[in-house]
C-alpha cells in the first residue's frame, strides 16, 4: 500500500503534538478582547431571556452565519496542495518565461484538483472531466495554468459555455441533474463527441487525483527572448501512472468515502510520498497553422504526438499539505488571464472566453481584491499600479503613491521592453458558424486505434448507462452521432440501449417518446 497512516484522520492529534507544552491560548474575540465564557449565553436568571449585550454571543452567531462564500459554479469540490516546478529541460529557444529560465530552477506552486459539475459535498468518484489548475508564483508575478485532466474540451464557441454547464447542473424546477437536459445539449452539438469519448472511457473515473493526467486544453503562445512566437499546448503526465476506478468501486466509494480524492491525496503528502507530474509542450509554428489539416486553435482538437511530439520541460511536485483548507484551498482563485510576459493567448475562442469569464467569477466569489488574499498574492513581485479601494483592501492600498497615470511624482511606469508579440490578423467580423466542422475524425482514431475491444466496450456501456434515462427522440439522435463517428460505436450503444430499454418496458416505465420521430431534429 502506498499509504502508511490516515494523517487525514489524526489531524487534530498532529495539531496538539505541533502545539507542544504551550497548552492552550487565551480565548479573544475577533477584535481581540479576551473572552470569559464560551458555553453559556447572557440571560436575565438562569431561565431568562437572552440581553442584546451579549456581544459575544452576537458575534460567535453573526460570523458562523456568513462562514460560507458563494460556491464556484463548476469545480466546486476540489483538493488542493502545495509544491514546486523545476525545470528539467532547456526551452529558452521557445518561451523566455521566467520559470523556464535556466534547468534546475525551482518555482513554488500551489496546485487545485478537482470535478467540475458536483456541488462542494458532491462524491470525488463521479463520472467527471477533472479540473487540473496550478498557480506558478514567479519573479514576474503569477502564471495561472488553469486545465484540465483531458486535453480537449466539449465545445469550441465560449458562448455556448453557460448552457452546456447548465445542462449538466440541475434542473430549475425540479433541482434534480436531468438526463434530458444532459444528452438534449450534447446530442444537439456533436463537437462534444470527443470529449464525451474520453470521459465515458475508463479515464472518466480517475482513482483519486494522483493517476491522471493534467492538460493546459487550450492552445496558448509561447514567445522567446527574441520576440519569436510558435502556438503551445501544455501537458502534464502523472509520475504514479493512470489508475481509474470501475463503475461498482467508483459507486461503493461515493458511498462508503465520498471525500477519496481528497483524503487520498493528503495522506499521500502527509507520508512523504509526494506525487508528480512531468511536464510537457507541443509546438506549432504560424506557417504550420496556416497548414494544418485542423483548426489548432479548436479546443475539440488534439495535436496528434506523431506530427507534434512532447518536448519535455520539466516537473511538477506536490509536497505540503495545506495549513488552513479554507484560507489556501477554498479562497484559491485560478484565472487564465494571468499570464507572464513569454506566455500569450492563442486566437483559441475558449480560451479567449476564459480570458473575461474567470477574472469576473472570482471577483463575484472574494471580492474586488481578492489578488490580496495571501494564496493569491504574487508575492515574489511587488505589485505596484493604479488600482485602488474596493472591498477588502488589505495590503495598504499602495500608501501615498499617486493614483493617476501619468504623474510626476514616482508612480510606477511603463516598462516598454515588455511588449506583447506582435501579430497580423484581418478579417470579416461576423458570428461565424462552426457547428458543421469535423466533428469525427479524431475521435474516431481515438475509438478504433487508442482504445482496446473491452475498452471499447466498457465506453459504450458506459454512455448507454447513462443515454439511457432521455427520452427516445435525444437518444436516437445521440446514437447518430457516435454513428457518425463509426458505425460500430452506434451500434453498441444501440445495443446496450435495446437492452436497458427492453428492461423499462418490462418494469412499465418506457421513456414518453410519442413524437419521437417528428422530434429528431434540430430544434
Ligand atoms: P497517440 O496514439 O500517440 O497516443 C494515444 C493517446 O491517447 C495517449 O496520449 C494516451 O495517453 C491517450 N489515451 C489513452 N486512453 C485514453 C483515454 N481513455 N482517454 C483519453 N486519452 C487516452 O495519440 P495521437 O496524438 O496520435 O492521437 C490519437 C488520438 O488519441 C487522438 O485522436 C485523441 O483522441 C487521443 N489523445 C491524443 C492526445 C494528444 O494530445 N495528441 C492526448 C490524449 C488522447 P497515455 O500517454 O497516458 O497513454
Amino acid at each position: 500500500m502506498e499509504c502508511h497512516r490516515d494523517y487525514a484522520k489524526e489531524q487534530l492529534e498532529h495539531w496538539q503534538e505541533q502545539c507542544g507544552r504551550q497548552g492552550p491560548p487565551a480565548l479573544t474575540t475577533a477584535a481581540g478582547i479576551p473572552v470569559g465564557n464560551h458555553r453559556n449565553v447572557l440571560t436575565v436568571g438562569p431561565r431568562g431571556p437572552l440581553l442584546v449585550q451579549d456581544v459575544v454571543f452576537a458575534e460567535v452567531m453573526t460570523h458562523f452565519d456568513e462562514e460560507r462564500i458563494p460556491e464556484r459554479l463548476a469545480h466546486a469540490k476540489g483538493a488542493g496542495a502545495f509544491g514546486y516546478f523545476e525545470v528539467t529541460h532547456d526551452i529558452t529557444q521557445y518561451c523566455k518565461a521566467i520559470l523556464f529560465e535556466h534547468i534546475g530552477k525551482r518555482t513554488p506552486i500551489a496546485a487545485r484538483l478537482s470535478a467540475i459539475v458536483g456541488e462542494s459535498g458532491s462524491a470525488d468518484t463521479v463520472r467527471d472531466p477533472r479540473g487540473f489548475a496550478v498557480k506558478f508564483y514567479t519573479e514576474d508575478g503569477n502564471w495561472d495554468f488553469v486545465g484540465n485532466n483531458t486535453p480537449i474540451f466539449f465545445i469550441r464557441d465560449p458562448m455556448l459555455f453557460p448552457s452546456l454547464i447548465h445542462s449538466q447542473k440541475r434542473n430549475p424546477q425540479t433541482h434534480l441533474r436531468d438526463a434530458n437536459m444532459s444528452w438534449d445539449f450534447f446530442s444537439l452539438r456533436p463537437e462534444t463527441l470527443h470529449q464525451l469519448s474520453f470521459v465515458f472511457s475508463d479515464r472518466g473515473i480517475p482513482d483519486g487525483y494522483r493517476h491522471m493526467h493534467g492538460f493546459g486544453s487550450n492552445t496558448f503562445k509561447l514567445v522567446n527572448a527574441c520576440g519569436k512566437a510558435v502556438y503551445c499546448k501544455f501537458h502534464a503526465k502523472t509520475d504514479q501512472g493512470i489508475k481509474n476506478l470501475t463503475v461498482e468501486e467508483a459507486e461503493k466509494l461515493a458511498s462508503k468515502d465520498p471525500d477519496y480524492g481528497l483524503r487520498d491525496l493528503y495522506n499521500a503528502i502527509a507520508n512523504g510520498n509526494y506525487p508528480s507530474w512531468s511536464f510537457y509542450i507541443q509546438v506549432m509554428t504560424f506557417e504550420q497553422a496556416e497548414t494544418s489539416p485542423f483548426n489548432p486553435f479548436d479546443s475539440t482538437k488534439v495535436w496528434p504526438h506523431g506530427d507534434y511530439p512532447l518536448i519535455p520541460v520539466g516537473k511538477i511536485v506536490l509536497n505540503r499539505n495545506p495549513v488552513n483548507y479554507f484560507a489556501e484551498v477554498e479562497q484559491i482563485a485560478f484565472d487564465p488571464s494571468n499570464m507572464i510576459p513569454g506566455i500569450e493567448p492563442s486566437p483559441d475562442k475558449i480560451l479567449q472566453g476564459r480570458l473575461v469569464s474567470y477574472r469576473n467569477t472570482q471577483r463575484h466569489r472574494l471580492g474586488s481584491n481578492y489578488l490580496q488574499i495571501p494564496v493569491n498574492c504574487p508575492y515574489r513581485t511587488r505589485v505596484a499600479n493604479y488600482q485602488r479601494d474596493g472591498y477588502m483592501s488589505i495590503s495598504g492600498n499602495q500608501g501615498g503613491a499617486p493614483n493617476y497615470y501619468p504623474n510626476s511624482f514616482n508612480g510606477p511606469q511603463d516598462q516598454p521592453y515588455l511588449k506583447e508579440s506582435s501579430e497580423n490578423i484581418s478579417g470579416d467580423i461576423q458570428r461565424f458558424n462552426d457547428e458543421n466542422e469535423d466533428n469525427v475524425s479524431q475521435v474516431r482514431v481515438f475509438y478504433t486505434k487508442v482504445l482496446t475491444e473491452e475498452e471499447r466496450e466498457r465506453l459504450c456501456g458506459n454512455i448507454a448507462g447513462r443515454l439511457k434515462d432521455a427520452q427516445l427522440f435525444i437518444q436516437e439522435r445521440a446514437v447518430k452521432n457516435f454513428t457518425d463517428v463509426h458505425p460500430d460505436y452506434g451500434a453498441r450503444i444501440q445495443a446496450h440501449l435495446d437492452k436497458h430499454n427492453a428492461q423499462d418496458s418490462k418494469k412499465g416505465s418506457v421513456h414518453s417518446c410519442t413524437q419521437a420521430s417528428s422530434k429528431t431534429g434540430k430544434s
